[in-house]
Protein backbone atom coordinates (compact mmCIF):
# COMPACT_ATOMS: atom_id res chain seq x y z
CA UNK A 1 0.00 0.00 0.00
CA UNK A 2 0.87 3.89 -1.18
CA UNK A 3 -0.37 7.03 -0.49
CA UNK A 4 -1.37 8.62 -3.69
CA UNK A 5 0.29 12.05 -4.05
CA UNK A 6 -2.74 13.89 -3.40
CA UNK A 7 -3.24 11.74 -0.04
CA UNK A 8 0.59 12.44 0.95
CA UNK A 9 0.13 16.14 0.48
CA UNK A 10 -3.05 16.19 2.08
CA UNK A 11 -0.61 14.42 5.31
CA UNK A 12 2.06 16.71 4.75
CA UNK A 13 -0.42 20.00 4.60
CA UNK A 14 -2.00 18.92 7.69
CA UNK A 15 1.49 18.21 9.44
CA UNK A 16 2.78 21.87 8.67
CA UNK A 17 2.19 25.32 10.62
CA UNK A 18 -0.42 27.19 9.16
CA UNK A 19 0.75 29.89 7.34
CA UNK A 20 3.97 28.71 6.88
CA UNK A 21 5.53 29.09 3.41
CA UNK A 22 6.05 25.18 3.30
CA UNK A 23 2.76 24.68 3.69
CA UNK A 24 1.14 26.99 1.33
CA UNK A 25 3.39 25.57 -1.35
CA UNK A 26 2.21 22.54 -0.90
CA UNK A 27 -1.41 23.93 -0.86
CA UNK A 28 -0.52 24.71 -4.38
CA UNK A 29 0.91 21.60 -5.37
CA UNK A 30 -2.13 19.54 -4.19
CA UNK A 31 -4.62 22.01 -6.08
CA UNK A 32 -2.51 21.30 -9.51
CA UNK A 33 -2.24 17.73 -8.48
CA UNK A 34 -6.28 17.49 -8.04
CA UNK A 35 -6.59 19.59 -11.27
CA UNK A 36 -4.68 16.93 -13.05
CA UNK A 37 -6.49 13.99 -11.89
CA UNK A 38 -9.69 16.13 -13.01
CA UNK A 39 -8.12 16.91 -16.37
CA UNK A 40 -7.50 13.48 -16.97
CA UNK A 41 -10.99 12.25 -15.88
CA UNK A 42 -12.42 14.99 -18.28
CA UNK A 43 -10.27 13.47 -21.21
CA UNK A 44 -11.11 9.76 -20.44
CA UNK A 45 -15.00 10.75 -20.44
CA UNK A 46 -14.77 12.65 -23.80
CA UNK A 47 -12.82 9.49 -25.49
CA UNK A 48 -15.69 7.52 -25.14
CA UNK A 49 -17.02 9.45 -28.55
CA UNK A 50 -13.74 7.54 -30.30
CA UNK A 51 -15.45 5.48 -32.82
CA UNK A 52 -12.73 3.70 -34.97
CA UNK A 53 -13.81 0.29 -37.21
CA UNK A 54 -10.59 -0.26 -38.15
CA UNK A 55 -9.93 -1.57 -34.33
CA UNK A 56 -7.33 0.13 -31.46
CA UNK A 57 -6.50 -0.37 -28.42
CA UNK A 58 -6.12 2.31 -25.35
CA UNK A 59 -4.02 1.81 -22.35
CA UNK A 60 -4.75 5.26 -19.56
CA UNK A 61 -1.77 5.61 -17.22
CA UNK A 62 0.53 4.10 -19.12
CA UNK A 63 3.78 3.74 -16.90
CA UNK A 64 7.17 2.48 -18.22
CA UNK A 65 10.48 2.76 -17.96
CA UNK A 66 13.96 2.05 -20.00
CA UNK A 67 16.96 1.42 -16.95
CA UNK A 68 16.06 4.80 -14.88
CA UNK A 69 13.68 6.85 -16.87
CA UNK A 70 10.33 6.46 -16.00
CA UNK A 71 7.17 7.81 -17.56
CA UNK A 72 3.53 7.99 -17.02
CA UNK A 73 1.12 9.13 -20.35
CA UNK A 74 -2.33 9.86 -19.58
CA UNK A 75 -3.41 8.06 -22.90
CA UNK A 76 -2.22 5.90 -25.17
CA UNK A 77 -3.86 4.77 -28.38
CA UNK A 78 -3.31 2.15 -30.62
CA UNK A 79 -4.16 1.57 -34.27
CA UNK A 80 -2.68 -0.48 -36.62
CA UNK A 81 -0.64 1.81 -37.94
CA UNK A 82 0.63 4.62 -35.21
CA UNK A 83 0.64 4.60 -31.41
CA UNK A 84 -0.66 7.78 -30.34
CA UNK A 85 0.56 9.31 -26.97
CA UNK A 86 -2.58 11.65 -25.70
CA UNK A 87 -1.51 13.84 -22.32
CA UNK A 88 -3.97 16.15 -20.62
CA UNK A 89 -3.17 19.55 -19.30
CA UNK A 90 -5.19 21.18 -16.90
CA UNK A 91 -4.24 24.63 -16.59
CA UNK A 92 -7.48 27.86 -16.98
CA UNK A 93 -6.29 31.34 -18.54
CA UNK A 94 -4.81 32.70 -21.72
CA UNK A 95 -1.94 30.29 -22.36
CA UNK A 96 1.04 30.74 -24.70
CA UNK A 97 3.93 28.91 -26.23
CA UNK A 98 6.72 30.97 -27.58
CA UNK A 99 8.30 29.01 -30.23
CA UNK A 100 11.76 31.01 -30.93
CA UNK A 101 12.25 30.20 -26.99
CA UNK A 102 10.73 26.87 -26.28
CA UNK A 103 9.18 28.79 -23.65
CA UNK A 104 5.37 28.22 -22.19
CA UNK A 105 3.74 30.68 -20.31
CA UNK A 106 0.26 31.32 -18.96
CA UNK A 107 -1.26 34.64 -18.04
CA UNK A 108 -4.39 34.60 -15.49
CA UNK A 109 -7.81 36.51 -15.15
CA UNK A 110 -6.06 38.97 -13.31
CA UNK A 111 -3.24 39.62 -16.15
CA UNK A 112 -0.26 37.54 -13.79
CA UNK A 113 2.31 35.91 -16.16
CA UNK A 114 3.38 32.46 -14.99
CA UNK A 115 5.66 30.70 -16.97
CA UNK A 116 5.33 26.99 -16.81
CA UNK A 117 7.16 23.73 -18.14
CA UNK A 118 6.52 23.30 -21.58
CA UNK A 119 3.80 20.50 -21.81
CA UNK A 120 4.42 20.01 -25.67
CA UNK A 121 8.37 19.44 -24.80
CA UNK A 122 7.32 16.85 -22.24
CA UNK A 123 4.96 15.04 -25.57
CA UNK A 124 8.34 15.02 -27.68
CA UNK A 125 10.30 13.52 -24.68
CA UNK A 126 7.22 10.59 -24.32
CA UNK A 127 7.45 10.12 -28.28
CA UNK A 128 11.20 9.47 -27.90
CA UNK A 129 10.93 7.23 -25.35
CA UNK A 130 7.61 4.88 -26.81
CA UNK A 131 10.26 4.92 -29.98
CA UNK A 132 13.40 3.57 -28.44
CA UNK A 133 10.71 1.14 -26.10
CA UNK A 134 8.91 0.03 -29.39
CA UNK A 135 12.51 -0.71 -31.20
CA UNK A 136 13.80 -2.15 -28.03
CA UNK A 137 11.13 -5.13 -28.22
CA UNK A 138 11.07 -5.17 -32.06
CA UNK A 139 8.15 -3.34 -32.55
CA UNK A 140 7.42 -1.55 -36.14
CA UNK A 141 4.84 1.19 -35.47
CA UNK A 142 5.33 5.09 -35.55
CA UNK A 143 4.70 7.04 -32.62
CA UNK A 144 2.92 10.23 -32.72
CA UNK A 145 1.35 12.61 -29.84
CA UNK A 146 -1.50 15.18 -29.14
CA UNK A 147 -1.34 17.46 -26.39
CA UNK A 148 -5.21 18.29 -24.93
CA UNK A 149 -6.00 21.32 -22.72
CA UNK A 150 -9.14 20.14 -20.60
CA UNK A 151 -9.74 23.34 -18.53
CA UNK A 152 -12.87 24.86 -19.50
CA UNK A 153 -11.79 27.82 -19.14
CA UNK A 154 -8.45 27.72 -21.12
CA UNK A 155 -7.62 29.90 -24.46
CA UNK A 156 -4.97 29.02 -26.78
CA UNK A 157 -3.11 32.13 -27.77
CA UNK A 158 -0.25 30.59 -29.50
CA UNK A 159 0.04 26.59 -30.71
CA UNK A 160 3.40 24.78 -30.28
CA UNK A 161 4.90 23.82 -33.98
CA UNK A 162 6.21 20.27 -32.86
CA UNK A 163 2.89 19.07 -31.28
CA UNK A 164 -0.47 19.09 -32.28
CA UNK A 165 -2.08 20.36 -29.86
CA UNK A 166 -5.93 21.11 -29.04
CA UNK A 167 -9.03 21.94 -26.24
CA UNK A 168 -10.69 19.04 -25.49
CA UNK A 169 -14.19 19.82 -27.40
CA UNK A 170 -11.57 19.28 -30.43
CA UNK A 171 -10.13 16.31 -29.42
CA UNK A 172 -11.56 13.84 -31.91
CA UNK A 173 -11.51 15.64 -34.98
CA UNK A 174 -7.66 16.44 -34.05
CA UNK A 175 -7.11 12.35 -33.46
CA UNK A 176 -9.08 11.54 -37.04
CA UNK A 177 -6.61 14.31 -38.67
CA UNK A 178 -3.70 12.64 -36.89
CA UNK A 179 -4.44 8.69 -37.93
CA UNK A 180 -4.91 10.11 -41.37
CA UNK A 181 -1.59 11.16 -41.68
CA UNK A 182 -0.78 7.24 -41.19
CA UNK A 183 -2.85 5.10 -43.42
CA UNK A 184 -0.72 2.14 -44.00
CA UNK A 185 -1.90 -0.55 -41.16
CA UNK A 186 1.65 -2.18 -39.93
CA UNK A 187 -0.20 -5.01 -37.86
CA UNK A 188 -3.15 -7.34 -37.40
CA UNK A 189 -6.21 -7.03 -34.27
CA UNK A 190 -4.35 -9.60 -32.88
CA UNK A 191 -1.05 -8.15 -33.06
CA UNK A 192 -1.90 -4.90 -31.86
CA UNK A 193 -3.87 -6.80 -28.97
CA UNK A 194 -0.47 -8.46 -28.27
CA UNK A 195 1.12 -5.44 -28.13
CA UNK A 196 -0.92 -4.22 -26.02
CA UNK A 197 -0.34 -7.32 -23.66
CA UNK A 198 2.86 -6.91 -23.47
CA UNK A 199 2.84 -2.83 -22.61
CA UNK A 200 0.44 -3.85 -19.79
CA UNK A 201 2.71 -6.63 -18.41
CA UNK A 202 5.71 -4.40 -18.60
CA UNK A 203 4.02 -1.82 -16.21
CA UNK A 204 6.41 -0.30 -13.69
CA UNK A 205 4.77 1.72 -10.98
CA UNK A 206 5.90 5.31 -11.03
CA UNK A 207 8.06 5.86 -7.73
CA UNK A 208 7.24 9.25 -6.56
CA UNK A 209 9.91 10.89 -4.83
CA UNK A 210 9.63 11.64 -0.97
CA UNK A 211 7.84 14.58 -0.42
CA UNK A 212 10.34 15.94 2.00
CA UNK A 213 13.10 15.47 -0.74
CA UNK A 214 10.87 16.62 -3.67
CA UNK A 215 9.54 20.06 -2.20
CA UNK A 216 12.51 20.93 0.14
CA UNK A 217 10.60 20.50 3.71
CA UNK A 218 12.30 20.34 6.83
CA UNK A 219 11.99 16.90 8.28
CA UNK A 220 11.35 18.68 12.00
CA UNK A 221 8.93 21.18 10.40
CA UNK A 222 6.45 17.98 9.97
CA UNK A 223 4.24 17.40 13.01
CA UNK A 224 4.70 13.85 14.72
CA UNK A 225 2.53 11.60 16.37
CA UNK A 226 -0.77 9.85 14.56
CA UNK A 227 -3.59 11.57 13.40
CA UNK A 228 -7.32 11.71 14.49
CA UNK A 229 -9.62 11.99 11.78
CA UNK A 230 -12.28 12.94 14.09
CA UNK A 231 -10.63 16.11 16.06
CA UNK A 232 -7.89 16.47 13.82
CA UNK A 233 -5.00 16.42 16.55
CA UNK A 234 -1.78 13.67 16.55
CA UNK A 235 -3.49 12.40 19.63
CA UNK A 236 -4.08 8.40 18.67
CA UNK A 237 -2.42 6.17 21.11
CA UNK A 238 -2.55 2.54 21.70
CA UNK A 239 -5.15 1.29 24.15
CA UNK A 240 -4.48 -2.79 24.54
CA UNK A 241 -5.12 -4.34 21.35
CA UNK A 242 -7.17 -0.91 19.59
CA UNK A 243 -5.90 2.62 18.41
CA UNK A 244 -8.02 5.44 20.32
CA UNK A 245 -7.67 9.77 20.42
CA UNK A 246 -6.61 10.25 24.06
CA UNK A 247 -8.24 13.83 23.01
CA UNK A 248 -11.60 13.00 22.05
CA UNK A 249 -11.84 9.78 23.01
CA UNK A 250 -12.47 8.48 18.89
CA UNK A 251 -11.56 4.59 17.73
CA UNK A 252 -9.90 4.07 14.62
CA UNK A 253 -8.03 1.00 14.08
CA UNK A 254 -6.47 2.07 10.90
CA UNK A 255 -4.57 5.26 12.17
CA UNK A 256 -1.02 3.89 13.27
CA UNK A 257 -0.81 2.14 9.98
CA UNK A 258 -1.82 5.34 7.47
CA UNK A 259 0.80 6.95 9.69
CA UNK A 260 3.44 4.62 8.83
CA UNK A 261 2.38 5.14 5.38
CA UNK A 262 2.55 9.04 5.88
CA UNK A 263 6.01 8.42 7.08
CA UNK A 264 6.95 6.15 3.76
CA UNK A 265 5.77 9.09 1.11
CA UNK A 266 7.62 11.94 3.56
CA UNK A 267 11.05 10.50 4.10
CA UNK A 268 11.58 7.19 2.50
CA UNK A 269 10.20 3.28 2.19
CA UNK A 270 13.73 2.32 3.60
CA UNK A 271 13.23 2.99 7.21
CA UNK A 272 14.01 1.40 10.31
CA UNK A 273 11.60 0.55 13.17
CA UNK A 274 13.37 3.25 15.22
CA UNK A 275 12.89 6.02 12.76
CA UNK A 276 9.11 5.37 12.60
CA UNK A 277 8.17 4.92 15.56
CA UNK A 278 10.45 8.15 16.79
CA UNK A 279 7.90 9.61 14.18
CA UNK A 280 4.75 8.47 15.01
CA UNK A 281 5.17 8.00 18.79
CA UNK A 282 4.66 4.48 19.37
CA UNK A 283 7.28 2.90 22.08
CA UNK A 284 6.81 -0.54 21.34
CA UNK A 285 9.19 -2.08 18.61
CA UNK A 286 7.09 -5.57 17.98
CA UNK A 287 3.86 -3.17 17.61
CA UNK A 288 6.18 -1.34 14.65
CA UNK A 289 7.37 -4.43 13.42
CA UNK A 290 4.06 -5.90 12.68
CA UNK A 291 2.81 -2.52 11.02
CA UNK A 292 5.72 -2.26 8.87
CA UNK A 293 5.73 -5.99 8.30
CA UNK A 294 1.77 -5.20 6.92
CA UNK A 295 3.00 -2.04 5.24
CA UNK A 296 5.22 -3.71 3.37
CA UNK A 297 3.67 -7.04 2.29
CA UNK A 298 1.27 -4.72 0.84
CA UNK A 299 3.54 -2.43 -0.79
CA UNK A 300 5.36 -5.45 -2.49
CA UNK A 301 3.08 -9.04 -1.82
CA UNK A 302 6.88 -9.91 -0.77
CA UNK A 303 8.60 -10.12 2.27
CA UNK A 304 9.68 -6.76 3.60
CA UNK A 305 13.08 -5.13 2.65
CA UNK A 306 15.96 -6.53 4.24
CA UNK A 307 17.07 -3.24 6.14
CA UNK A 308 14.15 -3.33 8.42
CA UNK A 309 15.28 -6.93 9.43
CA UNK A 310 18.77 -5.27 10.11
CA UNK A 311 17.66 -2.18 12.24
CA UNK A 312 15.18 -4.03 14.18
ZN1 LIG B 1 -9.44 12.91 18.37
Amino acid sequence: MTLSRVEALRSAIRRLQTGSPERDYLVKELYNAEAGIRGEHRLKKKFIEFYFPEGFEMIWNNCLALGDWPVQIDGFLLTKSVAVIIESKNISGELHFDNDTGEFYRIDKDGVKKVMDNPAIQVEKHIRFMKSWFKLHHINLAVDGLLVFTAKECELKTLPQTIRTCKLHQMMEQIFLLLKEYNSPMYSQSSLVNIKNLILASQTPYVEKPITLQYSIKPEHLAKGIYCTQCEKFAVKRHFRTWGCNLCGAMDNEAAYKAVLEYFAFFSRHASNRQVRDFTGIDDRHTMKRLLTQAHIEASGRKWHSKDHLKQ
